[in-house]
C-alpha cells in the first residue's frame, strides 16, 4: 500500500507539472470505503490525513477509532435523519438537492457551526448519475443567500467510466467552466474555490482541467 501510494503521489505532481499547477493546489482524499477501520489506520500512519467515506453509518464506524486529526469526506449521499450524528465533517461533496441544503443549513444554525458543503453536477448527463442539472446551477446559486449557515465551497461530480480517460476531459473541462460562470454571481460567505472531480481512472486528466480535490480508492487500495 505504500508504494501505491507514493506512485499515485508522483502520478500527482506529474500532471500538476503538466499542468503549471502546485502540489499544494491539490488535495488527495484517499477513499476508503472498501477497506475496514485497520487499513484506514494505516494510511494514517503513513501520514494520509484526508479520508472519504461514500456511506454515514462507514464513516461513524471509522471515526469512533481512528485519531482524531483525520478530515473525513463524506463523498456519497446523505440522508437527512443521518445529518445529526454525521456532522461535523471537515466537507460533503455530494449535496444534490435544495432540500438537503435546507436541512444541512437548519443544522449549522442550531449549532451554530457553519457546515462546508460542495454541490454535486451532473455535468456528464448520463441516467444514473446524481447532482444537479447544470441548467439549474444559476438558480440553486442564487437560493444559496438563504443560507447563512453553510459554506458552499465548491463543486463536486463524477465521469463515466471510460476505458480511455480523455473521454473524461470534457465533463471536467465543464464542472470547471461552470464554476467560472457561477463564481461572480456567489453571495458571501460561499465561494466556489474547490473542484471535486477525478477517481482512480481519470484522476490526472482532472488534475490537468483544475482539480483541487482528487477521490481516490481502488488504485491505492486493490
Ligand atoms: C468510490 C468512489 C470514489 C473512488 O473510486 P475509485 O475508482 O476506487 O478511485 C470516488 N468518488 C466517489 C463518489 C466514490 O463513490
Amino acid at each position: 500500500m505504500e508504494r501505491r501510494l507514493r506512485a499515485v503521489e508522483d502520478r500527482i505532481a506529474g500532471a500538476c507539472r503538466r499542468a503549471g499547477r502546485r502540489r499544494e493546489e491539490v488535495t488527495l482524499v484517499v477513499v476508503t470505503k472498501t477497506v475496514g477501520p485497520e487499513v484506514a489506520g494505516w494510511l494514517h500512519a503513513l501520514g494520509v490525513r484526508d479520508l472519504g467515506e461514500s456511506r454515514p453509518q462507514e464513516l461513524w464506524r471509522k471515526r469512533a477509532v481512528l485519531p482524531p486529526d483525520v478530515r473525513w469526506n463524506l463523498i456519497g449521499h446523505v440522508q437527512r435523519n443521518k445529518i445529526e450524528r454525521t456532522l461535523p465533517v471537515h466537507l460533503i461533496h455530494s449535496v444534490d438537492s435544495l432540500r438537503l441544503l435546507e436541512a444541512l443549513n437548519e443544522h449549522g444554525t442550531r449549532v451554530r457551526t457553519p457546515v462546508r458543503v460542495l454541490l454535486q453536477v451532473n455535468v456528464s448527463r448520463e441516467g444514473a448519475k446524481q447532482g444537479f442539472p447544470v441548467a439549474e446551477m444559476p438558480a440553486v446559486a442564487t437560493r444559496l443567500a438563504d443560507f447563512g449557515a453553510l459554506r458552499v465551497a465548491g463543486l463536486m461530480t463524477m465521469a463515466p467510466l471510460e476505458s480511455d480517460p480523455e473521454r473524461c476531459r470534457p465533463v471536467f473541462a465543464g464542472l470547471r467552466e461552470l464554476r467560472d460562470r457561477l463564481r461572480p454571481a456567489m453571495p458571501s460567505p460561499h465561494n466556489l474555490k474547490e473542484l471535486s472531480m477525478g477517481m482512480s481512472n481519470d484522476f490526472e486528466v482532472a488534475i490537468e482541467e483544475g482539480a483541487t480535490l482528487v477521490r481516490l480508492g481502488s488504485v491505492i487500495l486493490t
